[in-house]
């Protein structure tokens, strides 16, 4: 695999890349003979990690961690180790789904509520064309036992070789650990939270001018307000991080 530069962000570690870049390194899971995974974490989740260590061991052991979200991005410049930019989730696996239009590779949706998926599948299909959505399957299994391995049945039935895990975190973190070496075909697990409701259109990104000003958080509060306990994370993740910084400086 492409050899890019980790970046260690207050304990997790981040590939330096592009958005581009990293779908490169898609593209090189998508062919190799593996089982990857591919995390997103935000600054809530580095804030997770930092209040409850054992999170450190799951995230840091996705085959590709990319800083997905404004918070990241501004800590690594607050710490002088800079990443090259963010690379948000939602748009990695879309660049995904575009190579896989041409490749042929099958792609299976795992998450969001039911006809979720199979509405993003839909829409995917129609934006890419070839695409080949092979299966899906909503998010409301037990995340063990029977029903976890039905899923897991569907997913290898399907010869899926990009998966995308929609499950909320870190939930859909640990459901791929834990599940992976049972897959066969799928060779790319992208755990992608809220992304096949915004495929799917149930959910709306940000306009563009939130997302240059590096306010989709915000965009996200005023829509869901009931984020704010969660969102707290992000201030106290970038106030910890100044003080972090100052106390290694002494
Ligand atoms: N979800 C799911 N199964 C669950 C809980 C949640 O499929 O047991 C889905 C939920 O419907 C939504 C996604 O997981 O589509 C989580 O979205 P959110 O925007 O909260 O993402 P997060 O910030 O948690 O990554």
């Amino acid at each position: 695999m492409a050899n890019y530069e980790k970046i260690n962000i207050r304990g997790v570690n981040f590939l330096n890349v592009t958005l581009d870049e990293a779908a490169k390194v898609g593209e090189e899971m998508l062919r190799g003979d593996k089982v990857c995974t591919v995390f997103t974490p935000n600054a809530e989740i580095v804030q997770l990690c930092i209040e409850q260590n054992e999170y450190y061991d799951l995230y840091n052991s996705g085959d590709m961690v990319v800083a997905d979200g404004a918070g990241v991005v501004k800590a690594a410049k607050i710490l002088k180790t800079p990443v090259k930019g963010k690379v948000a989730g939602v748009e990695l696996g879309e660049k995904m789904l575009a190579h896989c239009a041409n490749s042929g590779d099958g792609v299976f949706f795992l998450g969001a509520k039911p006809g979720v998926a199979d509405e993003a599948a839909k829409k995917m299909a129609e934006k890419y064309k070839g695409l080949r959505v092979v299966g899906t399957n909503d998010g409301y299994f037990k995340k063990e036992g029977e029903e976890s391995d039905a899923v897991i049945a569907k997913i290898n039935e399907s010869g899926a070789k990009l998966l995308f895990v929609c499950l909320g975190v870190p939930v859909q973190e640990k459901w791929i650990t834990d599940n992976k070496e049972k897959l066969t075909s799928a060779r790319m697990c992208m755990c992608l939270g809220g992304s096949l409701d915004v495929y799917a259109g149930t959910a709306k990104r940000a306009p563009k001018i939130f997302i240059k000003l590096s306010c989709e958080w915000l965009y996200r509060l005023l829509k869901e307000p009931w984020r704010l306990g969660r969102m707290m994370k992000l201030p106290k993740f970038l106030f910890g991080t100044y003080a972090y910084k100052f106390k290694k400086k002494k």
